[in-house]
Protein backbone atom coordinates (compact mmCIF):
# COMPACT_ATOMS: atom_id res chain seq x y z
CA UNK A 1 0.00 0.00 0.00
CA UNK A 2 1.28 3.65 -0.66
CA UNK A 3 2.43 5.59 2.02
CA UNK A 4 3.31 8.64 2.86
CA UNK A 5 5.75 10.83 4.40
CA UNK A 6 7.20 14.22 5.48
CA UNK A 7 9.16 16.30 3.12
CA UNK A 8 11.27 16.89 6.12
CA UNK A 9 11.59 13.85 7.65
CA UNK A 10 9.66 13.70 11.06
CA UNK A 11 7.26 11.73 12.25
CA UNK A 12 6.11 8.07 10.85
CA UNK A 13 4.82 6.96 7.67
CA UNK A 14 1.16 7.23 7.23
CA UNK A 15 -1.60 5.88 4.91
CA UNK A 16 -3.89 8.27 2.33
CA UNK A 17 -6.84 8.82 4.77
CA UNK A 18 -4.40 9.93 7.84
CA UNK A 19 -2.06 12.10 5.04
CA UNK A 20 -5.51 14.09 3.79
CA UNK A 21 -7.08 14.16 6.82
CA UNK A 22 -3.87 16.09 8.44
CA UNK A 23 -3.54 18.34 5.96
CA UNK A 24 -0.02 18.97 7.04
CA UNK A 25 2.79 16.36 8.80
CA UNK A 26 3.25 15.48 12.68
CA UNK A 27 6.02 17.47 12.25
CA UNK A 28 4.91 20.47 10.46
CA UNK A 29 6.27 19.41 6.56
CA UNK A 30 4.30 18.72 3.78
CA UNK A 31 3.57 14.91 3.18
CA UNK A 32 4.53 13.49 -0.13
CA UNK A 33 4.16 9.79 -1.39
CA UNK A 34 6.76 7.71 -0.48
CA UNK A 35 7.74 6.92 -4.04
CA UNK A 36 6.31 8.29 -7.45
CA UNK A 37 4.35 6.18 -9.05
CA UNK A 38 5.72 5.89 -13.20
CA UNK A 39 3.76 6.29 -16.29
CA UNK A 40 4.66 4.53 -19.23
CA UNK A 41 4.12 5.95 -22.87
CA UNK A 42 2.09 2.71 -23.50
CA UNK A 43 -0.15 3.61 -20.58
CA UNK A 44 -0.63 7.07 -21.91
CA UNK A 45 -1.82 5.88 -25.22
CA UNK A 46 -4.72 3.37 -23.17
CA UNK A 47 -5.24 6.82 -21.72
CA UNK A 48 -6.03 8.91 -24.71
CA UNK A 49 -9.20 9.07 -25.81
CA UNK A 50 -10.75 9.06 -21.86
CA UNK A 51 -12.81 12.29 -20.74
CA UNK A 52 -11.26 14.21 -17.70
CA UNK A 53 -13.41 11.93 -14.75
CA UNK A 54 -12.36 8.63 -15.92
CA UNK A 55 -8.48 9.75 -16.49
CA UNK A 56 -8.91 11.48 -12.83
CA UNK A 57 -9.73 7.82 -11.34
CA UNK A 58 -6.84 6.11 -13.43
CA UNK A 59 -4.26 8.43 -12.27
CA UNK A 60 -5.67 8.51 -8.58
CA UNK A 61 -5.76 4.58 -8.48
CA UNK A 62 -2.27 4.99 -8.61
CA UNK A 63 -1.72 6.84 -5.48
CA UNK A 64 -5.35 5.35 -3.72
CA UNK A 65 -5.09 2.11 -2.66
CA UNK A 66 -8.45 0.12 -3.31
CA UNK A 67 -8.80 -0.87 0.88
CA UNK A 68 -8.87 2.81 1.38
CA UNK A 69 -11.70 3.47 -1.05
CA UNK A 70 -12.67 1.24 -3.37
CA UNK A 71 -12.88 1.57 -6.87
CA UNK A 72 -17.10 2.14 -6.69
CA UNK A 73 -16.44 4.74 -3.84
CA UNK A 74 -13.49 6.50 -6.04
CA UNK A 75 -15.63 6.55 -9.03
CA UNK A 76 -18.55 8.18 -7.57
CA UNK A 77 -16.49 11.09 -5.20
CA UNK A 78 -15.28 11.95 -8.62
CA UNK A 79 -18.30 11.68 -10.37
CA UNK A 80 -20.05 13.72 -7.80
CA UNK A 81 -17.28 16.49 -7.41
CA UNK A 82 -17.07 17.41 -10.98
CA UNK A 83 -21.12 17.37 -11.95
CA UNK A 84 -21.70 20.88 -10.83
CA UNK A 85 -19.30 22.41 -13.29
CA UNK A 86 -20.71 24.15 -16.43
CA UNK A 87 -19.02 22.04 -19.29
CA UNK A 88 -19.62 18.62 -19.76
CA UNK A 89 -15.47 18.50 -20.73
CA UNK A 90 -15.24 19.54 -17.44
CA UNK A 91 -11.71 21.85 -18.79
CA UNK A 92 -12.08 22.46 -22.31
CA UNK A 93 -9.40 23.50 -24.33
CA UNK A 94 -9.60 26.24 -26.35
CA UNK A 95 -7.04 27.06 -30.06
CA UNK A 96 -6.11 30.37 -30.50
CA UNK A 97 -6.23 31.49 -34.21
CA UNK A 98 -3.26 33.32 -34.15
CA UNK A 99 0.04 32.13 -32.48
CA UNK A 100 1.00 28.34 -33.46
CA UNK A 101 -0.71 25.51 -31.93
CA UNK A 102 -1.00 27.47 -28.62
CA UNK A 103 -3.90 26.15 -26.64
CA UNK A 104 -5.97 27.62 -23.47
CA UNK A 105 -6.68 25.27 -21.14
CA UNK A 106 -10.12 26.86 -19.29
CA UNK A 107 -9.97 25.59 -15.63
CA UNK A 108 -12.72 28.11 -14.34
CA UNK A 109 -15.53 26.15 -15.08
CA UNK A 110 -16.40 25.22 -11.48
CA UNK A 111 -19.05 26.61 -9.41
CA UNK A 112 -16.40 29.75 -7.98
CA UNK A 113 -15.45 29.79 -11.52
CA UNK A 114 -11.35 29.54 -10.82
CA UNK A 115 -9.00 26.75 -11.21
CA UNK A 116 -9.21 26.03 -7.27
CA UNK A 117 -12.58 24.23 -8.21
CA UNK A 118 -10.89 21.74 -9.99
CA UNK A 119 -8.84 20.36 -6.58
CA UNK A 120 -11.37 21.07 -4.05
CA UNK A 121 -14.39 19.78 -5.50
CA UNK A 122 -12.46 16.12 -5.07
CA UNK A 123 -10.71 17.33 -1.95
CA UNK A 124 -13.41 18.32 0.18
CA UNK A 125 -15.94 15.33 -1.10
CA UNK A 126 -12.57 12.84 -0.21
CA UNK A 127 -12.28 14.46 3.04
CA UNK A 128 -16.25 14.68 4.17
CA UNK A 129 -16.28 10.63 2.47
CA UNK A 130 -13.67 9.56 4.94
CA UNK A 131 -15.23 11.72 7.85
CA UNK A 132 -18.71 10.42 6.74
CA UNK A 133 -17.21 7.08 7.34
CA UNK A 134 -15.87 7.24 10.22
CA UNK A 135 -18.25 9.39 12.10
CA UNK A 136 -16.12 12.01 12.57
CA UNK A 137 -15.83 16.59 12.33
CA UNK A 138 -13.59 18.29 11.51
CA UNK A 139 -12.70 22.58 11.24
CA UNK A 140 -11.17 23.18 8.14
CA UNK A 141 -9.45 26.22 8.07
CA UNK A 142 -7.67 27.82 4.77
CA UNK A 143 -6.21 31.11 4.06
CA UNK A 144 -7.33 32.79 0.59
CA UNK A 145 -5.56 35.05 -2.43
CA UNK A 146 -8.97 35.25 -3.67
CA UNK A 147 -10.04 31.59 -5.13
CA UNK A 148 -9.46 28.59 -2.34
CA UNK A 149 -11.27 30.52 -0.17
CA UNK A 150 -14.92 30.89 -2.46
CA UNK A 151 -14.19 26.81 -3.62
CA UNK A 152 -13.90 25.87 -0.17
CA UNK A 153 -16.84 27.50 1.47
CA UNK A 154 -18.59 26.39 -1.82
CA UNK A 155 -17.73 22.70 -1.32
CA UNK A 156 -17.99 22.90 2.18
CA UNK A 157 -21.37 24.61 2.65
CA UNK A 158 -24.27 22.60 4.41
CA UNK A 159 -21.87 19.42 4.87
CA UNK A 160 -22.92 18.03 8.13
CA UNK A 161 -19.03 16.71 9.05
CA UNK A 162 -17.25 19.79 8.44
CA UNK A 163 -16.85 23.05 8.95
CA UNK A 164 -15.21 26.12 7.11
CA UNK A 165 -13.01 28.93 8.42
CA UNK A 166 -11.99 30.89 4.92
CA UNK A 167 -9.36 33.81 6.00
CA UNK A 168 -8.41 36.79 3.32
CA UNK A 169 -6.78 39.56 3.26
CA UNK A 170 -9.04 42.69 3.10
CA UNK A 171 -9.08 44.56 0.31
CA UNK A 172 -6.42 42.42 -1.49
CA UNK A 173 -9.19 40.56 -3.49
CA UNK A 174 -11.76 41.57 -5.07
CA UNK A 175 -15.82 42.26 -4.30
CA UNK A 176 -16.79 39.74 -6.67
CA UNK A 177 -14.56 37.15 -5.11
CA UNK A 178 -15.07 38.51 -1.30
CA UNK A 179 -18.96 37.98 -1.90
CA UNK A 180 -18.70 34.36 -3.14
CA UNK A 181 -17.74 33.38 0.20
CA UNK A 182 -20.00 36.25 2.18
CA UNK A 183 -23.10 35.39 1.33
CA UNK A 184 -23.38 31.71 1.22
CA UNK A 185 -26.49 31.65 3.98
CA UNK A 186 -24.70 28.32 5.48
CA UNK A 187 -24.12 28.23 9.19
CA UNK A 188 -21.26 26.11 8.96
CA UNK A 189 -18.85 28.36 6.51
CA UNK A 190 -17.40 31.31 8.69
CA UNK A 191 -15.87 33.87 6.46
CA UNK A 192 -13.26 36.06 8.26
CA UNK A 193 -12.13 39.30 6.46
CA UNK A 194 -8.34 40.49 7.67
CA UNK A 195 -7.41 44.08 7.50
CA UNK A 196 -3.90 45.38 7.71
CA UNK A 197 -2.15 42.46 6.44
CA UNK A 198 1.03 43.50 5.37
CA UNK A 199 2.05 40.38 3.44
CA UNK A 200 -0.95 40.15 2.00
CA UNK A 201 -2.61 36.31 2.16
CA UNK A 202 1.18 35.30 3.63
CA UNK A 203 0.21 36.51 6.92
CA UNK A 204 -2.82 34.16 7.13
CA UNK A 205 -0.80 31.18 6.04
CA UNK A 206 1.91 32.00 8.89
CA UNK A 207 -1.25 31.83 11.63
CA UNK A 208 -2.50 29.01 10.06
CA UNK A 209 1.04 27.16 10.99
CA UNK A 210 0.44 28.54 14.58
CA UNK A 211 -3.02 27.58 15.04
CA UNK A 212 -1.98 23.96 14.10
CA UNK A 213 1.15 24.35 16.31
CA UNK A 214 -1.34 24.75 19.44
CA UNK A 215 -1.53 20.93 19.99
CA UNK A 216 -4.39 20.86 22.69
CA UNK A 217 -6.70 23.55 20.40
CA UNK A 218 -5.86 21.66 16.94
CA UNK A 219 -7.00 18.25 18.75
CA UNK A 220 -10.12 20.07 20.10
CA UNK A 221 -11.54 21.66 17.45
CA UNK A 222 -10.56 18.33 14.93
CA UNK A 223 -8.11 20.97 12.81
CA UNK A 224 -7.37 20.27 9.13
CA UNK A 225 -6.15 22.64 6.24
CA UNK A 226 -7.37 22.14 2.37
CA UNK A 227 -4.50 24.80 1.73
CA UNK A 228 -2.58 23.39 -1.23
CA UNK A 229 -0.37 22.36 1.88
CA UNK A 230 -2.70 19.30 1.49
CA UNK A 231 -1.34 16.23 -0.59
CA UNK A 232 -4.84 15.75 -2.39
CA UNK A 233 -5.13 19.27 -3.59
CA UNK A 234 -1.56 18.04 -5.39
CA UNK A 235 -2.10 15.41 -6.27
CA UNK A 236 -5.44 16.06 -8.10
CA UNK A 237 -3.60 18.76 -9.91
CA UNK A 238 -1.72 16.47 -11.96
CA UNK A 239 -4.77 15.23 -13.40
CA UNK A 240 -4.99 18.27 -15.77
CA UNK A 241 -1.57 18.33 -16.61
CA UNK A 242 -2.42 14.94 -18.30
CA UNK A 243 -5.38 15.49 -19.63
CA UNK A 244 -3.95 18.57 -21.06
CA UNK A 245 -1.04 16.51 -22.84
CA UNK A 246 -3.15 14.02 -24.13
CA UNK A 247 -6.11 16.42 -25.84
CA UNK A 248 -3.16 18.23 -27.80
CA UNK A 249 -1.09 16.15 -28.65
CA UNK A 250 -1.31 14.12 -32.27
CA UNK A 251 1.37 10.92 -31.23
CA UNK A 252 1.76 9.86 -27.75
CA UNK A 253 5.28 10.56 -26.85
CA UNK A 254 5.97 14.06 -28.28
CA UNK A 255 7.08 16.77 -26.01
CA UNK A 256 5.14 20.10 -25.60
CA UNK A 257 5.30 23.00 -23.53
CA UNK A 258 3.08 24.15 -20.71
CA UNK A 259 2.89 27.73 -19.63
CA UNK A 260 1.18 28.05 -15.49
CA UNK A 261 0.17 31.59 -13.58
CA UNK A 262 2.26 30.30 -10.49
CA UNK A 263 1.97 31.83 -6.76
CA UNK A 264 2.71 29.02 -3.97
CA UNK A 265 4.05 26.74 -6.29
CA UNK A 266 0.54 24.04 -5.80
CA UNK A 267 -0.28 24.01 -9.37
CA UNK A 268 3.05 23.53 -11.12
CA UNK A 269 4.46 21.30 -8.59
CA UNK A 270 1.72 18.91 -9.65
CA UNK A 271 2.73 19.67 -13.41
CA UNK A 272 6.40 18.93 -12.31
CA UNK A 273 5.78 15.85 -10.75
CA UNK A 274 3.35 14.81 -13.65
CA UNK A 275 6.62 15.14 -15.42
CA UNK A 276 8.92 13.38 -13.48
CA UNK A 277 6.02 10.41 -13.42
CA UNK A 278 6.37 10.48 -17.30
CA UNK A 279 4.54 13.52 -18.86
CA UNK A 280 6.20 14.37 -21.97
CA UNK A 281 6.59 17.86 -21.18
CA UNK A 282 9.42 19.89 -22.75
CA UNK A 283 9.05 23.20 -20.57
CA UNK A 284 7.44 24.62 -18.09
CA UNK A 285 7.32 27.99 -17.73
CA UNK A 286 6.87 29.57 -14.43
CA UNK A 287 5.05 32.63 -14.83
CA UNK A 288 5.26 35.14 -11.92
CA UNK A 289 3.59 38.92 -11.79
CA UNK A 290 5.76 41.37 -10.01
CA UNK A 291 6.19 38.87 -6.48
CA UNK A 292 8.83 37.38 -8.84
CA UNK A 293 10.05 35.14 -5.53
CA UNK A 294 9.84 31.84 -7.79
CA UNK A 295 11.45 33.45 -10.80
CA UNK A 296 14.61 34.11 -8.38
CA UNK A 297 14.49 30.63 -7.09
CA UNK A 298 14.78 29.35 -10.45
CA UNK A 299 16.79 32.05 -12.44
CA UNK A 300 19.18 32.72 -9.72
CA UNK A 301 19.05 29.83 -7.24
CA UNK A 302 18.35 32.06 -4.37
CA UNK A 303 14.97 31.77 -2.19
CA UNK A 304 14.12 35.13 -0.68
CA UNK A 305 10.95 37.11 1.05
CA UNK A 306 11.02 40.16 -0.49
CA UNK A 307 7.68 43.14 0.03
CA UNK A 308 4.56 42.60 -1.55
CA UNK A 309 3.55 44.27 -4.66
CA UNK A 310 -0.69 44.77 -5.26
CA UNK A 311 -0.89 43.32 -8.60
CA UNK A 312 -4.06 42.82 -11.24
CA UNK A 313 -3.23 38.77 -11.13
CA UNK A 314 -3.46 39.69 -7.12
CA UNK A 315 -4.60 35.63 -7.00
CA UNK A 316 -0.60 35.06 -7.29
CA UNK A 317 0.19 37.90 -5.19
CA UNK A 318 2.59 35.60 -2.86
CA UNK A 319 5.42 35.89 -1.31
CA UNK A 320 6.64 32.35 -0.40
CA UNK A 321 5.81 29.87 -2.70
CA UNK A 322 5.93 26.74 0.03
CA UNK A 323 4.94 24.02 -2.31
CA UNK A 324 8.38 24.65 -3.54
CA UNK A 325 9.66 22.23 -0.47
CA UNK A 326 7.41 19.30 -1.80
CA UNK A 327 8.79 19.61 -5.17
CA UNK A 328 12.39 20.07 -4.36
CA UNK A 329 12.34 17.03 -1.95
CA UNK A 330 11.53 14.86 -5.47
CA UNK A 331 15.12 16.89 -6.75
CA UNK A 332 17.51 15.90 -4.14
CA UNK A 333 16.72 12.01 -4.30
CA UNK A 334 14.09 12.39 -1.08
CA UNK A 335 16.55 13.52 1.31
CA UNK A 336 14.36 14.95 3.99
CA UNK A 337 17.43 16.54 6.12
CA UNK A 338 18.12 18.46 3.39
CA UNK A 339 14.86 20.14 2.77
CA UNK A 340 14.56 20.28 6.70
CA UNK A 341 17.60 22.50 7.04
CA UNK A 342 16.60 24.54 4.61
CA UNK A 343 13.17 25.98 5.58
CA UNK A 344 14.73 25.97 9.00
CA UNK A 345 17.41 28.50 7.13
CA UNK A 346 14.74 30.28 5.22
CA UNK A 347 12.59 30.47 8.36
CA UNK A 348 15.60 31.79 10.38
CA UNK A 349 16.67 34.28 7.75
CA UNK A 350 14.25 34.67 5.42
CA UNK A 351 16.54 33.87 2.56
CA UNK A 352 18.73 30.08 1.33
CA UNK A 353 21.09 30.53 -1.21
CA UNK A 354 20.97 26.96 -3.18
CA UNK A 355 24.65 25.04 -4.18
CA UNK A 356 24.66 24.83 -7.92
CA UNK A 357 24.02 21.47 -8.13
CA UNK A 358 20.85 21.73 -5.90
CA UNK A 359 19.60 24.80 -8.61
CA UNK A 360 20.77 23.06 -11.57
CA UNK A 361 18.89 19.75 -10.82
CA UNK A 362 15.72 21.26 -9.59
CA UNK A 363 15.25 24.04 -12.38
CA UNK A 364 16.16 21.64 -15.61
CA UNK A 365 13.16 21.78 -17.78
CA UNK A 366 11.80 25.23 -16.45
CA UNK A 367 11.87 28.78 -17.89
CA UNK A 368 10.55 31.46 -15.19
CA UNK A 369 9.71 35.06 -15.86
CA UNK A 370 8.35 38.35 -13.82
CA UNK A 371 5.77 39.90 -15.77
CA UNK A 372 4.63 43.54 -14.99
CA UNK A 373 1.16 44.80 -14.69
CA UNK A 374 1.61 46.68 -17.79
CA UNK A 375 2.35 43.84 -20.05
CA UNK A 376 -0.78 41.61 -18.17
CA UNK A 377 -3.30 44.09 -19.27
CA UNK A 378 -1.86 44.95 -22.86
CA UNK A 379 -1.90 41.13 -23.13
CA UNK A 380 -5.77 40.88 -22.57
CA UNK A 381 -6.48 43.61 -24.90
CA UNK A 382 -4.38 42.38 -27.41
CA UNK A 383 -5.56 39.24 -27.24
CA UNK A 384 -9.39 40.42 -26.88
CA UNK A 385 -8.61 42.42 -29.95
CA UNK A 386 -7.33 39.71 -32.50
CA UNK A 387 -9.16 37.11 -31.14
CA UNK A 388 -12.04 38.34 -29.49
CA UNK A 389 -11.13 35.95 -26.59
CA UNK A 390 -11.35 37.34 -23.15
CA UNK A 391 -8.54 36.15 -20.64
CA UNK A 392 -8.18 36.78 -17.24
CA UNK A 393 -5.25 38.57 -15.67
CA UNK A 394 -3.93 35.37 -14.52
CA UNK A 395 -4.01 33.36 -17.73
CA UNK A 396 -3.14 36.68 -19.46
CA UNK A 397 0.00 36.50 -17.40
CA UNK A 398 0.96 33.13 -18.54
CA UNK A 399 0.59 33.77 -22.35
CA UNK A 400 2.50 37.19 -21.71
CA UNK A 401 5.80 35.19 -20.18
CA UNK A 402 5.23 32.60 -23.56
CA UNK A 403 5.77 35.41 -25.58
CA UNK A 404 8.39 37.06 -23.84
CA UNK A 405 10.01 33.53 -23.98
CA UNK A 406 9.02 32.82 -27.72
CA UNK A 407 12.84 32.43 -28.47
CA UNK A 408 13.59 29.50 -25.62
CA UNK A 409 10.36 27.57 -26.43
CA UNK A 410 10.92 26.85 -30.19
CA UNK A 411 7.78 25.41 -31.94
CA UNK A 412 6.51 22.66 -30.13
CA UNK A 413 3.01 22.78 -28.89
CA UNK A 414 2.14 24.99 -26.50
CA UNK A 415 -0.80 24.92 -23.47
CA UNK A 416 -1.18 28.02 -21.28
CA UNK A 417 -3.33 27.36 -18.03
CA UNK A 418 -6.06 30.06 -17.61
CA UNK A 419 -6.60 29.34 -14.09
CA UNK A 420 -9.84 31.88 -13.58
CA UNK A 421 -12.86 33.55 -15.53
CA UNK A 422 -12.73 37.19 -16.14
CA UNK A 423 -15.77 38.06 -14.73
CA UNK A 424 -13.96 37.89 -11.39
CA UNK A 425 -11.56 40.75 -12.12
CA UNK A 426 -14.01 43.59 -13.81
CA UNK A 427 -12.15 46.65 -13.00
CA UNK A 428 -8.98 44.99 -14.24
CA UNK A 429 -10.79 43.81 -17.55
CA UNK A 430 -12.12 47.41 -18.28
CA UNK A 431 -9.16 49.40 -17.12
CA UNK A 432 -6.90 46.89 -19.62
CA UNK A 433 -9.68 47.04 -22.47
CA UNK A 434 -9.96 50.94 -21.18
CA UNK A 435 -13.79 50.73 -21.74
CA UNK A 436 -16.96 51.88 -19.00
CA UNK A 437 -18.82 48.80 -19.34
CA UNK A 438 -17.92 45.32 -19.56
CA UNK A 439 -18.17 42.77 -22.09
CA UNK A 440 -20.43 40.25 -22.28
CA UNK A 441 -17.65 37.51 -21.78
CA UNK A 442 -16.50 39.51 -18.56
CA UNK A 443 -19.97 38.62 -16.57
CA UNK A 444 -20.78 35.49 -15.18
CA UNK A 445 -24.36 35.19 -13.92
CA UNK A 446 -23.37 33.58 -10.30
CA UNK A 447 -21.33 36.55 -9.71
CA UNK A 448 -24.46 38.62 -10.72
CA UNK A 449 -27.02 36.58 -8.61
CA UNK A 450 -24.73 36.92 -5.64
CA UNK A 451 -24.41 41.11 -5.82
CA UNK A 452 -28.55 40.45 -4.41
CA UNK A 453 -28.03 38.46 -1.63
CA UNK A 454 -27.06 39.44 2.18
CA UNK A 455 -23.24 39.24 3.18
CA UNK A 456 -22.45 37.39 6.50
CA UNK A 457 -19.01 38.01 7.52
CA UNK A 458 -16.35 38.36 10.69
CA UNK A 459 -14.41 41.26 10.31
CA UNK A 460 -10.86 41.43 12.54
CA UNK A 461 -7.34 43.50 12.39
CA UNK A 462 -4.68 40.89 11.29
CA UNK A 463 -2.72 41.93 14.76
CA UNK A 464 -5.01 40.30 16.37
CA UNK A 465 -6.14 37.49 13.98
CA UNK A 466 -4.48 34.78 16.49
CA UNK A 467 -6.42 35.09 19.52
CA UNK A 468 -9.97 36.09 17.89
CA UNK A 469 -9.73 32.87 16.09
CA UNK A 470 -9.01 30.68 18.94
CA UNK A 471 -12.30 32.55 20.15
CA UNK A 472 -14.02 31.95 17.84
CA UNK A 473 -13.39 28.71 16.57
CA UNK A 474 -13.86 27.34 20.52
CA UNK A 475 -17.19 29.49 20.70
CA UNK A 476 -18.55 27.79 17.80
CA UNK A 477 -17.43 24.24 18.59
CA UNK A 478 -18.64 24.28 22.13
CA UNK A 479 -22.16 25.18 21.02
CA UNK A 480 -21.96 22.25 18.41
CA UNK A 481 -20.54 19.69 20.19
CA UNK A 482 -20.60 20.09 24.21
CA UNK A 483 -24.41 21.54 24.43
CA UNK A 484 -25.51 18.74 22.21
CA UNK A 485 -28.44 16.21 24.01
C1 LIG B 1 -4.27 30.07 -6.86
C2 LIG B 1 -4.22 30.67 -8.20
C3 LIG B 1 -3.06 30.62 -8.98
C4 LIG B 1 -1.75 30.09 -8.48
O1 LIG B 1 -1.68 28.76 -8.13
P1 LIG B 1 -0.52 28.25 -7.19
O2 LIG B 1 -0.81 26.84 -7.00
O3 LIG B 1 -0.63 29.05 -5.92
O4 LIG B 1 0.78 28.53 -7.87
C5 LIG B 1 -3.10 31.15 -10.26
N1 LIG B 1 -4.22 31.73 -10.73
C6 LIG B 1 -5.34 31.81 -10.01
C7 LIG B 1 -6.51 32.49 -10.58
C8 LIG B 1 -5.40 31.29 -8.72
O5 LIG B 1 -6.52 31.37 -8.00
Amino acid sequence: MMQFVSNTGGGIPVDFETAILDGFASDGGLYVPKELPKISLDQLKDWKDLGYVDLAFEILSLFIDPSVISEIELKKILKDAYAPFEKSEVIPLYKLRSGKDTYIMELFYGPTISFKDVGLAFLVNLVDFFLTRKNEFKSLIVATTGDTGPATAYFTAGKSNLSAWVLYPKGLITEEQERQMTTLPHANVHPVGVSNCPDGGDDLDLVIANLYANIPFKEKVHLSSVNSINWGRVMMQTVHYFYGYLQVVDTIGEEINMSVPSGAFGNLCAGGLARKMGLPVDKFVIANNTNACLHRIFSEGVFSKQPIFETPSSAIDILVPYNFWRFLYFCVDEDATKIKKWSDEFKASGKVQFDRETHASYSQGFLSTSISDEQTLDRIKTVFDTEDYLLDPHGAVALAAVHQLKDKLGDKKLVCLATAHPAKFPEVIKNALRVKTIPEAGKHHSLEKAKTLLEKVDLIDCSNLEDELLNLMNADWDLKHNTKN
